[in-house]
Formats: structure tokens, C-alpha cells, sequence
């Protein structure tokens, strides 16, 4: 347990990179007998590119490093439930074990809004939900919370500058 928080903190640094560019904060990291083999985070606007979850990115990279898209000594952490396509990725990719912090009520594909090991698809990864679950819910409201004020104030101050166009110079 111990181990899994270490290393779902790198998620979370992950994640935190994420934010920076304004991107939601997600965060994955891929390991292999407890070391870190790869690590990505969502890049999706900065890419332009619906693939660039850090799931996706860090299973390409661990495919890259480790030689072969084989995965099934490999670990991924997540700091949210993967979506339909990462949990896709990480059937196909053999993902032996899928370590995650938060659950995503819209797009979890590990048994909160669909379940894939529910599927007789020729993998299930052993799925482990809630490893320093607080702190990766937190890190997305948070980042949502800013946003959402970021985008208040804009309106705003749009509303007022358009109020002084129209109204008249004395
Ligand atoms: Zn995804």
C-alpha cells in the first residue's frame, strides 16, 4: 500500500504538468517490478488529439522502451479510472494490474460507469480503485473550480468592456 501511494504520487506530478497547461489534470505512470518504466500525462488540447490520454501516451512509451507491446509484467497507475480507450489499451496492451485514484462517474470504464472486465475479452487486468483517491479527486475539482472562475471573470470583464462601448463618453 505503502508502495502504491509512492508511486501514485508520480501520477499525481504527472498530472500536476497537466495543469500547468490548462489540460485536465490526469496522470499515469507504467511500472515493472516496482520501477518506473514510463510516465505521461493528458495532453489532449495541447496535442489537438483525442488519443493523447496519459494512459495511451505512457503504455506507448513502456511498448517503446520495453521493446514489444506485450505489458503483462507491467503495472499502470492512474490518478483517474481509465475511459473506454484506455481501458481498451491496457486490455490490449496485457497490463497485468491497473492501480487508480479516482473514480469518473462520466468515463470510468473499471466499474463505474461500464465495467470491460465485465466482457469475455482475452484479459482482465486486476483493478485496484481508491489509492490516494482525495487527493487525485481533489486535483480535478480543484482544477475545474479554476477554470470555471477563470472563465466567470473573462465574461465579465467582456460584459464591461462591452458596456463601455456602448455607453456614451462624457
Ligand atoms: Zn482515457
Amino acid at each position: 500500500m505503502e508502495n502504491e501511494e509512492r508511486i501514485m504520487r508520480k501520477a499525481l506530478a504527472e498530472a500536476d504538468k497537466a495543469a500547468e497547461l490548462l489540460e485536465v489534470p490526469v496522470g499515469a505512470v507504467v511500472t515493472l517490478d516496482g520501477e518506473v518504466i514510463s510516465s505521461a500525462y493528458n495532453t489532449r488540447e495541447t496535442d489537438k488529439n483525442a488519443v493523447c490520454h496519459a494512459e495511451v501516451k505512457a503504455i506507448d512509451e513502456a511498448c517503446r522502451k520495453l521493446g514489444g507491446w506485450r505489458l503483462h509484467k507491467c503495472e499502470i497507475y492512474v490518478t483517474l479510472e481509465p475511459c473506454p480507450m484506455c481501458a481498451g489499451a491496457i486490455v490490449n496492451s496485457r497490463i497485468k494490474r491497473v492501480v487508480y485514484g479516482a473514480k469518473d462517474e462520466k468515463a470510468g470504464a473499471f466499474g463505474t460507469k461500464l465495467n470491460l472486465n465485465d466482457f469475455a475479452l482475452n484479459h482482465k487486468p486486476e483493478i485496484v480503485g481508491g489509492v490516494l483517491e482525495e487527493e487525485c479527486a481533489s486535483k480535478l475539482s480543484s482544477f475545474f473550480a479554476a477554470l470555471r472562475e477563470s472563465r466567470q471573470k473573462r465574461s465579465e470583464s467582456e460584459k464591461s468592456s462591452s458596456n463601455k462601448d456602448f455607453s456614451p463618453d462624457i
